[in-house]
């Protein structure tokens, strides 16, 4: 089949139509060749926080499930190339292949001033036109996804195809997962849970039981490896001090469950029920199953990278994945693995600072929204009903409140940019119009200009009016607390640069450090089985993952 283009325009018009399930409601523009040798089974895993610093730091502890992929398709300098590194906009790109300006995912959360409810945030996994029952929740969904997943292109292909996702956090397996699912589970509160108005079912369910077991108990703290050793020292964020945890779990403790390696044993425990229930792999099409690991995230967030924490969490996360695919060999399955991570990260700046590293700073408090619209409104006497300013926090997106005229808002940018332009924090500060006007870059993505970089997280009724990019080593987080002590988002390469490691049994490996982009992905995926999508639905490239003469990329027919 020719591939053609208005099949994008009709799919992303469907997509943002009212239809629970729109992708399926269209004719099919996608067509699979006969791929006799295609995986039954693709598994696409992200870890959530998994930089290649880690990958790189780790890589010769590892002997489980990270040890078997570092023997497959290795690709150590992965970029999630667009600036805002944040979880959805990474998640987002993985199985669509579109960088975050098509995906729409800009950020976890921006703004939309037109909404007429008091909270003008809109979170990325949120439908915000339904009414939660609980004022203060959301309803979680893919509906801000402007761009189709791969699974949902295998669906259209031959709806026989299973799409399943699974993950510690509901934009974790929605922006993978997308629209059409069959299944989805995330965690939330004590256990995992599933869209509105669907029902979890008896392996979820199943799965609950356990966790609530542990919860009740508690369970021991773990041993820390030989090689944690070194990291076994106290740092001071904040009022508190970490850096020699070992995740022992008191009763009834579901945060102090999310916050370490169990959630990933639970989330791929749950994802192995799923494969068993659903038979996957063993159907008439290719199956499809995402899983998002969220643990290193959280203990990335609460106790940084360097300390015991990340190490045991390391041990633990390459333990589960060996246990997981060694399971899978168990059903015999033919499955092909990609796993990666939505962003990178790094430590947190009080440890940078023991560690050769004296740039590294918090943000300063007058970068905030907050800050700025006190500065700025005073100094252009411009007091509107609403802030002046809204913001996530000292970088990212600057949305302008929307009351005043274009003459004030032109006043508003102007000085906004000269305070932020001054600011020894400041890396660069970007205008809408600016970000709009941007060429889409091209070449190696760790070469990108910021504007480049930031130019893939633009969407033109979704960005803000001006976006702040710190400079390397500021993080975004004025103040640490407790459980909340670093973080990413920044366009630098510690927070861009993730692995992305391909692995099927009896594949020849090869490394290939040279960058690639984590939309090189879904492309990748399609060819190694045997689908073809319209011309022009990724933006990244397909990888020939073989390592000799022939091409993985070269699919049959085409
Ligand atoms: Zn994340």
């Amino acid at each position: 089949m020719k591939p053609h283009r208005p099949a994008i325009a009709l799919l992303v018009a469907a997509l943002l139509s009212a239809s629970p399930h729109p992708v399926l409601a269209e004719p099919a523009p996608v067509a699979a060749t006969s791929a006799a040798k295609a995986p039954r089974l693709i598994v696409a895993i992200a870890v959530d926080q998994f930089s290649s610093d880690l990958f790189a730091q780790y890589r010769s502890h590892f002997t489980g499930g990270l040890a078997r992929l570092t023997q497959g398709a290795v690709f150590p300098a992965g970029y999630q190339s667009h600036a805002a590194t944040e979880t959805c906009p990474g998640h987002s790109t993985i199985l669509t292949g579109a960088h975050p300006s098509r995906t729409g995912i800009i950020a976890n959360t921006w703004f939309d001033l037109s909404l007429q409810r008091d909270k003008k945030a809109v979170y990325c996994a949120e439908d915000e036109t339904t009414t939660a029952a609980d004022p203060n929740d959301y309803v979680a969904s893919a509906n801000h996804l402007l761009v189709p997943t791969l699974g949902e292109w295998m669906k259209q292909s031959d709806p026989a195809a299973r799409n399943i996702a699974v993950s510690g956090k509901d934009r974790g397996a929605l922006m993978m997962g997308g629209h059409a699912i069959d299944q989805v589970y995330w965690w939330k509160g004590k256990g995992f849970t599933t869209l509105e108005g669907r029902q979890s079912g008896p392996t979820a369910i199943a799965e609950n039981v356990g966790i609530t077991a542990t919860l009740a108990s508690g369970s021991p703290e773990y041993a820390l490896p030989v090689w944690c050793a070194g990291k076994d020292r106290a740092v001071q964020a904040g009022s508190q001090a970490i850096g020699t945890g070992r995740f022992a779990l008191k009763p009834n403790d579901a945060n102090g469950f999310r916050v370490s390696p169990r959630l990933d044993r639970a989330t791929l425990d749950l994802a192995l029920r799923l494969v068993a229930e659903q038979g996957l792999g063993n159907g008439k099409a290719t199956d499809l199953l995402a899983v998002s690991l969220s643990a290193s995230d959280y203990v990335g967030h609460a106790y940084g990278t360097e300390g015991t924490e990340m190490c045991i969490q390391m041990t633990q996360l390459d333990a589960a994945l060996g246990d997981f695919f060694a399971a899978l060999d168990a059903r015999g399955i033919d499955y092909g693995v990609v796993l990666t991570a939505d962003h990178g990260g790094s430590d947190l700046p009080e440890r940078l600072h023991e560690q050769a590293l004296p740039a590294a700073a918090r943000a300063s408090q007058g970068l905030t929204a907050e800050a700025l619209s006190k500065r700025i409104g005073e100094k252009l006497g411009l007091h509107p009903k609403g802030p002046l300013l809204r913001s996530e926090g000292p970088a990212g997106d600057f949305y302008i409140d929307r009351t005043i005229s274009a003459k004030q808002k032109r006043a508003v940018v102007a000085e906004f940019r000269r305070i932020a332009s001054a600011d020894p924090q400041v890396a660069a500060v970007f205008s809408s119009e600016e970000l709009a006007a941007a060429k889409a870059p091209a070449g190696s993505p760790e070469i990108w200009s910021l504007l480049e970089r930031a130019r893939y997280s633009f969407h033109a009724s979704r960005s803000g009016d001006l976006v702040v990019l710190l400079k390397r080593g500021v993080i975004a987080m004025p103040e640490a607390h407790p459980g909340y002590v670093a973080t990413h988002g920044s366009p630098w390469d510690y927070d861009r640069r993730v692995p992305i490691l391909f692995w099927r049994k009896d594949m020849v490996g090869f490394e290939q450090p040279n960058p690639v982009e984590t939309v090189d992905i879904a492309p990748t995926l399609a060819a190694w089985i045997g689908l073809t999508v319209p011309a022009g639905a990724f933006d990244g490239r397909c990888l020939d993952l073989d390592a000799g003469p022939a091409d993985s990329c070269k699919v049959a027919g085409q």
